[in-house]
């Protein structure tokens, strides 16, 4: 039985898959727990022919490894060491703990250096990365309130005072006396999702549950937030 593999981008993610052609008379897609993504095609299916499928139910796909996402273990523990991948406004930089007169933290070209004047361990490294992502979100968390807030001035609304902490299960929220609270963790994320999590909570301020007029007014403002909203998902699960 041959094998190829594919891909295809959706929603800003990348859905990676295998081809299996075989004796059979229609074609399967099949997504697993472990979230490998198998097509299984009769012998004559062309490669194109299996893309054309596999984007018609790409969304159905990314549901399908999003609902076995949750029984995985979250992203693995960070160890601190050099080498190991991290994430940045969604960029993944490589860790490199160095000696540096100045302590402090560095990216460049896809490293994201970390320093100090003597040998720093997991522990202190983990301390320093911590403190340099709220420093980052509490920078870049004001600029996304900025971008997204034009609608809700124009419309009578008071801007919400702004918030950076870690959060265990939510990316954000809006408390009913006005404070917006980001979870620090969403600056690990690209930008498109952080204006998305800033304008779902922003339309809270109009509608404080999940009805269908908070939705219509979510794809009035962002007709595109569940492409955001996905990426977001795959990208920091
Ligand atoms: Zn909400």
């Amino acid at each position: 039985m041959k094998s190829h593999s594919g891909s295809l981008v959706y929603g800003g993610s990348k859905i990676a898959f295998q081809v299996q052609h075989a004796q059979r008379k229609t074609l399967e897609i099949a997504v697993h727990p472990n979230g490998s993504v198998i097509v299984k095609a009769p012998t004559d299916t062309s490669l194109d022919e299996v893309h054309q499928r596999m984007r018609k139910r790409a969304r159905w796909v990314v549901k399908q490894l999003l609902y076995f996402q949750q029984f995985q273990p979250r992203t693995p523990k960070r160890r601190y060491l050099s080498g190991e991948t991290h994430l940045y406004m969604g960029r993944q930089y490589r860790l490199k703990v160095v000696k540096s007169e100045a302590p402090g933290v560095k990216l460049a070209r896809g490293f994201l250096y970390v320093g100090g004047p003597e040998r720093l361990g997991p522990k202190k490294v983990g301390e320093i990365l911590d403190n340099w992502y709220l420093q980052r979100a509490r920078s870049k968390f004001p600029e996304s309130l900025d971008r997204n807030l034009r609608y809700f001035l124009r419309n009578g609304y008071e801007q919400p005072n702004l918030h950076v902490r870690k959060m265990k299960t939510r990316w954000g929220s809006l408390s009913s006396r006005g404070t917006l609270t980001l979870n620090q963790e969403l600056i690990r994320a690209p930008r498109d999702c952080i204006d998305y999590v800033v304008t779902h909570e922003l339309c809270h301020l109009k509608h404080k549950d999940h009805s269908a007029r908070f939705y219509r007014l979510l794809e009035q403002i962002m007709p595109d937030w569940e492409r955001r909203k996905h990426r977001l998902e795959l990208a920091l699960v």
